[in-house]
């Protein structure tokens, strides 16, 4: 097969969701369609059930779970799809934002009954900076759900995108009877029945009378109208417009039920990007150039505390990627190889000799990668768009076992190398400071310098409420600032300096007074 074949029959992807909306069902369904798996209830659920902070158990159990299902590879019509797995709770939200740099296209799942929660909105937003095209799919029609107007309204106003149906509901919760394809023309028809794969499905003309027949006078006129409206309303169809992150296609179904799945597979296949050119801090980066080249996402621990090892998640962007063939890490311009590189079949890890733009691979690492690193074939270039976003919670950390500052000083390096949070070190002093989305990351972080490294330390709340990188065209300056704001000042893992403000106001002052320092919320600025 040629590398445009190759690249031709990939498509990468994440499902994401506000917590219970059905992400994980509907990663089921697909991967059962897939033939990946045979039984329902076969991916487990990779989110933390409890709002305990010290429930380590689950944590541990989470991390396990997380390796198995980060990457699910199937088959489906000559295509080879990889769905890249998020985790739901909000605490690990920056770990999605960065696989979502990973993926070429995105499905959104919304709860029919809650429309466009909090959590959804946020993800939305990293769509958006990069224009990612998005599927939704709004799920639970089997519930007494909103009118479907408004929620195509509600997800135009909060998401940001234009919307378009491609299938319509008659009807929700028990008298749910179906959906209409707008775009095949076809009614399928809701039944109840938890196994079954295919639906029943009529090519119907919606003037016709056997409309009428199979709905009843009611439904059918209301069909009718609705469409009209539909029609009327929303341009038709268009796929680049969606390539280009412009137009969000949705589906109506119930994930639980199988109902709505395939339609939203075979549109998906039909519609969805294959791998995308990329963007470099020197050049845009296409997949079918011929050399090789990608970039790590993710780093995971080792479950295993006496293999100290990671797991490197590196996207292949470019070019084919060989078994024990030296790549140029241009971070740390140094050449590398991998003796056993893995893919990730369903939750089996199988050797890979190559793969291509699009595919994920596992690499294990021993401390060599952070996230954001590139890989190439010797051009020195650096893939952009994985931005670390200001931290909302910042914390001293505290060593209590003198006796073991080494332990702590490379465990948290290598943690925050992870991504588990960032760290920042103060100018004065040399003082740590740890900043996370979530305050279950302090626990994680200090459960795992006791396990793995062996070394233990406190937290001391900070007051700070945002990180902003600093950066100036004037270099005197910046150090004067520097120099001037002392105990707020500090740096990040690339010594770049960050100003901590402890309020909005704060800040705002602080830009104001400052016109020649530009204050970034994200560390990638240009
Ligand atoms: P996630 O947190 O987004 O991964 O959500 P899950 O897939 O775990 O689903 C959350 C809950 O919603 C589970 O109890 C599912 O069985 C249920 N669920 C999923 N899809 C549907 C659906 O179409 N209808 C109904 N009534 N429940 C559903």
């Amino acid at each position: 097969m040629s590398i445009h074949q190759e690249i031709g029959r990939r498509r990468t992807f994440a499902i994401i969701s506000h917590p219970d909306a059905g992400k994980t069902t509907l990663t089921e369904k697909l991967l059962l369609f897939g033939g990946a798996i045979q039984t329902a209830g076969a991916v487990k659920s990779n989110k933390i059930k409890k709002s305990a902070t010290s429930d380590f158990m689950e944590i541990e159990k989470q991390r396990g779970i997380s390796v198995a299902t980060s990457v699910m590879t199937f088959h489906y019509n000559d295509l080879k799809i990889n769905i890249l797995d998020t985790p739901g709770h909000k605490d690990f939200a920056e770990d999605t934002y960065r696989t979502l740099t990973a993926v070429d296209s995105v499905i959104l799942v919304i709860d029919c009954v809650k429309g466009v929660e909090e959590q959804t909105e946020r993800l939305m937003e990293v769509c958006r900076m990069r224009d990612t095209p998005v599927i939704i799919f709004v799920n639970k029609l089997d519930r007494e759900g909103k009118n479907p107007f408004d929620l195509l309204d509600e997800l135009e106003e909060k998401l940001n995108i234009r919307v378009r149906p491609l299938t319509w509901p008659v009807n929700m919760g028990s008298d749910f009877k179906g959906v209409y394809s707008l775009y095949e023309k076809k009614l399928y028809f809701f039944k109840v029945n938890k196994t079954k794969v295919e639906d029943d499905v009529l090519p119907i003309d919606l003037d016709g009378t056997l409309l009428d027949e199979k709905l009843g006078a009611r439904d059918a006129a209301q069909l009718r109208e609705d469409v009209e409206l539909i029609e009327g309303v929303y341009d038709p169809f268009d796929p680049d417009t969606y390539r280009a992150g412009q137009l969000a296609p949705v589906f109506f179904g119930s994930a639980v039920n199988n109902f709505g799945v395939k339609e939203l597979l075979d549109t998906f296949c039909e519609i969805s990007p294959e791998p995308i050119s990329r963007p470099t801090d020197k050049r845009v980066v296409n997949p079918d150039e011929k050399n090789f080249s990608g970039f790590i996402f993710k780093i995971h621990a080792n479950l295993d505390p006496r293999h100290r090892d990671r797991i490197a998640f590196l996207r292949i962007c470019s070019g084919k990627f060989e078994r024990n063939k030296f790549y140029h890490h241009t971070r740390l311009d140094k050449d590398v190889r991998f003796a056993s590189p893995f893919s990730f079949m369903a939750d089996s890890k199988s050797l890979v000799e190559e793969g291509f733009p699009g595919d994920v691979v596992g690499l294990y690492d021993t401390g060599t990668f952070k996230i954001g690193d590139t890989l190439t074939e010797g051009e020195e270039l650096q893939f952009q768009g994985i931005p670390s976003f200001s931290p909302e919670i910042f914390k001293e950390l505290i060593n209590t076992d003198p006796m073991k500052s080494k332990q702590l000083e490379k465990g948290i390096q290598q943690l925050t190398d992870e991504g588990v949070a960032q760290l920042f070190t103060l100018s004065v002093g040399n003082r740590k400071i740890v900043g996370t989305v979530g305050d279950l990351q302090f626990d994680v972080i200090q459960y795992r310098l006791e396990h793995e490294y062996g070394a233990k330390c406190r937290w001391v709340p900070m007051n700070i409420s945002r990180a902003c990188w600093i950066t100036s065209d004037d270099k005197k300056k910046l150090n004067e600032f520097i120099r001037l704001k002392g105990l707020q000042i500090a740096y990040d893992k690339d010594q770049n300096p960050v100003f901590l403000a402890d309020s909005d106001w704060m800040l705002r002052m602080n830009r104001d007074n400052n016109p020649d320092i530009k204050f970034h919320l994200t560390s990638e600025f240009k």
